[in-house]
């Protein structure tokens, strides 16, 4: 059995957080689980919200391999039983005991853990991040999520030619002495991946919002022609700072376009003569329709599929989402990822999971006479850092 836990690990796309000193077990749940529903989605359905309705969501949260997993590495790790309260207790213990920096570097340095590209487009409003630098302990590199902008310069309802040079500035910006790394797009989660790689033609932008403008709700809705464009000038300002392009593929939270998701979509944008310069991060590697990314990767030489959400959010499927994922993407293409937020454990066990998947699906290539030891040592070591590292020039 191979055995990743001593490798080092950059996590090619996670959250960052606020502090939570003290959390009871329902909050816990509510920070660190995935799927279930949330309040909120039942209240916008009119459907009232009693201690029934909570406690039916935080069970649903409980019942997923995901968050069994997780609660039984924590337990192991804090030396208790593996139930909720006992692992809260635990966790509120520590930190009151250690101080919250010293707990969350000890928790990363069990996994290992060296670098977090972080997402700040989410939570919102805006985590500050040189405070949850300071109280993490490891290097923490932001990507800079366009739809943020998009939805500030939509608000302040000014015309085309300063919605324009505020958004390539503001990019520009960011990149250059902003310190991000990188752009971040969830337009699957708009409009969907269908974009047209004609959108940066030059009145696209101009005539889609002068239309959104003046449209009051009648006729058809612009906003796609307007979010197509904006991708398109993204790509061109990742080209010219050299900066990788994250782009949600694949499940994501109940909001996701998941019919319009699928990385296939991207096909025609990826290899249009333009973008081709540009590094493009497919995260979440599309899962569930990982394949298709990793053929991107295979057939476009400058896609990068990042594994995160699938590992850890669906459980056990770690091992094959890999598996499958290789199959296709060159080795030096694939990088692990969590997608985790809320608080330092998850960041932990995911890395756990990571290693342990890895392992066995390093494990097969081996015994179905793929790779040697010594090569899938060397994987690991890239898929787990090493790829991140290029991509992001760290
Ligand atoms: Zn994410």
């Amino acid at each position: 059995m191979l055995d990743f836990s001593d490798l080092p690990v950059v996590d090619a796309h996670c959250h960052p957080y606020r502090r939570a000193d003290a959390l009871s077990p329902e909050e816990w749940v509510d920070a660190l689980a995935f799927g279930g529903g949330s309040p909120a989605y039942l209240r916008e359905g009119g459907i009232d919200v009693d201690a029934a309705a909570r406690s039916l969501l935080g069970r649903l949260k409980r019942d997923t391999l995901y968050f069994r997993f997780m609660l039984r590495r924590l337990a192991e790790y804090f030396g208790v039983e593996a139930t909720v309260d006992a692992v809260v207790a635990a966790r509120n213990q520590a930190i009151v005991r250690d101080g919250y920096a010293a707990y969350a570097g000890r928790l990363h340095g069990a996994g290992r853990i060296e670098t977090l590209i972080v997402d700040d487009g989410y939570p919102l409003p805006q985590i500050n991040l040189d405070q949850f630098r300071a109280e993490v302990g490891v290097e923490v590199l932001p990507v800079f999520r366009i739809e943020v902008l998009i939805q500030d310069l939509l608000d302040d309802d000014c015309g085309w030619s300063e919605f324009q040079r505020r958004y390539d500035e503001s990019i520009a910006e960011a990149l250059g002495n902003g310190g991000y790394r990188g752009l971040k797009s969830i337009i699957a989660y708009r409009t969907g991946l269908d974009i047209d790689p004609g959108s940066r033609s030059p009145d696209q932008g101009r005539v889609a919002l002068e239309r959104l403008r003046r449209a009051r709700g009648r006729g058809e809705d612009p906003i796609k022609d307007l979010r197509d464009h904006l991708f398109c000038r993204a790509i061109e300002r990742c080209i010219d700072f050299d900066a990788p392009f994250q782009v949600h593929t694949g499940m994501g939270d109940w909001e996701v376009h998941l019919a319009a998701c699928r990385p296939a979509l991207l096909m025609e944008l990826l290899r249009y003569p333009a973008y081709r310069a540009c590094k493009f991060l497919l995260v979440h590697t599309g899962y569930p329709y990982h394949a298709e990314a990793g053929y991107l990767a295979n057939v476009l030489p400058n896609i990068w599929c990042d594994i995160s959400e699938g590992l850890p959010f669906a459980g056990n499927a770690g091992k094959r989402i890999i598996a499958e994922v290789l199959e296709m993407a060159p080795i030096s293409r694939v990088c692990y990822g969590s997608d985790v937020y809320g608080s330092p454990e998850p960041f932990y066990t995911s890395a756990l999971l990571g290693k342990q998947a890895l392992a066995q699906a390093l494990g097969e290539l081996i015994d179905d006479g793929f790779l040697s030891g010594t090569e899938a040592q060397e994987a690991a070591r890239m898929i787990l850092a090493d790829n991140a590292r290029e991509l992001y020039g760290i």
